[in-house]
């Protein structure tokens, strides 16, 4: 069974904040670490042994990354497809191309789920304004409009409520590529579920987390999720059924919507550590970016054990200025920023996490920190 050693380089594309972490948990366990990003000084070239600083479609950057590592991964799903079908055949690429090729696309996500006989939302593709209609039909109104590629943060989706609106949306969005048309689903809640098999086949699930999200951002990460076992159990199957029948390798992120009548559907899948896992770095016995070393690098999995109920809190460009008028403030708070040096609104630079004795008490702490945060607003006015 091959082990990549610690003292080994780990080549990671991609040098934003998962990046970062990843990094900073390999380094504590011994590895080196080199990155591939296009913009010079990002998260985790600051954190990394070795930068090369090229467009993810360069592909002789690529391979001058891959030539530098013993061991690649990736923190964001959208690589150029041919640049990561090549890697795979020059380097130990342990999580491969597939799952990236499916990832990438969300058609091409869905009808993999649904293949899993896994439920989504109804959905249709868009290729051309004469496909509106059908796929009106197939979602029924209000739906949501997505860009098939590239998408985050909820950039690249409109939600629309009539025909109008619709055409209205896809005469911009097309100039993107495909689109897909879902169903708006009212959930009760969204949660998500972060599932991890190592490159031998071993799986291993963190605890379902409860997300909350605004204008498309999420917000704050809410562990244990206030959902029924039955639905955790559930959740926690839908997402073993996806490690294993998409044959991840690595942390994948299975984003879900939890319906009034309990029913689950899938969102969308992250083939990498994700946002709403960040609690785990404090919160779990395992963070989900050691796990996702682990299981790239062979060695074997922790049981990701929750240690204490969490709320996970990100901060965005325009809460930086705020924040740091509050570090004196931060007793309850661990604070996790990401070298990113313009703090552009709604941009993530960091998050928080509070750890207490049940949820209530940890929103009471954040909503605490923040109300301070306020007054001093105020008194700056
Ligand atoms: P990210 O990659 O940051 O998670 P994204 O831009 O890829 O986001 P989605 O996760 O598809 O976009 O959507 C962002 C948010 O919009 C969801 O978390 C959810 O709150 C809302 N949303 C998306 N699709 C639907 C839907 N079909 N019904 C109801 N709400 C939806
Ligand atoms: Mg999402």
């Amino acid at each position: 069974m091959k082990i990549v050693k610690p003292g080994s380089t780990i080549g990671i594309i991609g040098g934003g904040q998962l990046g970062r972490m990843m990094a900073l948990s390999a380094k504590a366990m011994g590895y080196r670490i080199a990155v591939l990003d296009p913009t010079p000084d990002a998260p985790c070239g600051q954190v990394a042994d070795q930068v090369i600083t090229a467009p993810f479609d360069d592909y002789e950057a690529c391979k001058q990354l891959a030539l530098m590592s013993d061991v690649l991964t990736y923190e964001f799903e959208n690589i150029d497809e041919q640049a990561s079908a090549q890697l795979s055949q020059i380097s130990d690429f342990p999580q491969g191309y597939e799952v990236l090729a499916t990832t990438q696309h969300r058609l091409k996500e869905k009808e993999a789920l649904e293949q899993l006989d896994i439920q989504v939302a109804p959905f249709a593709s868009i290729t051309k304004l004469e496909d509106i209609a059908n796929a009106i039909v197939v979602t029924g109104l209000p739906a949501i409009l997505k860009t098939c590629r590239g998408g985050y943060d909820g950039k690249g989706q409109a939600v629309v409520k009539t025909a109008e609106e619709v055409e209205a949306a896809c005469q911009v969005l097309l100039n993107h590529g495909e689109l897909v048309l879902e169903r708006l689903i009212p959930f009760e809640c969204e949660i998500s579920v972060l599932a991890t098999k190592s490159r031998h086949g071993d799986v291993e699930i963190f605890p379902v987390a409860e997300n909350e999200h605004k204008e498309s951002v999420l917000h704050r990460t809410i562990v244990p999720a206030r959902i029924d076992t039955a639905i955790e159990e559930e959740a926690k199957r839908i997402a073993l059924r996806i490690v294993e029948g998409l044959n991840v390798v690595g942390t994948l992120a299975v984003e879900m919507f939890v319906t009034k009548e309990g029913t689950i559907l899938v969102n969308e899948l992250a083939p990498r550590p994700h946002n709403s896992g960040h609690y785990t770095i404090e919160a779990c016995k395992v963070s989900q970016f050691e796990q996702h070393i682990r299981a790239v690098c062979g060695l074997p999995l922790r049981k990701p054990t929750l240690l204490s109920p969490c709320v996970m809190e990100n901060v965005l460009g325009e809460q930086v200025t705020p924040l740091m008028e509050r570090l004196g403030e931060l007793q309850h708070v661990s604070l996790h920023l990401y070298g990113k040096k313009e703090a552009k609104e709604k941009r993530k630079m960091g998050h928080l996490t509070v750890l207490e004795e049940n949820t209530a008490t940890c929103i009471q702490a954040l909503d605490a920190f923040w109300e301070k945060k306020t007054k001093v607003l105020e008194e700056m006015e």
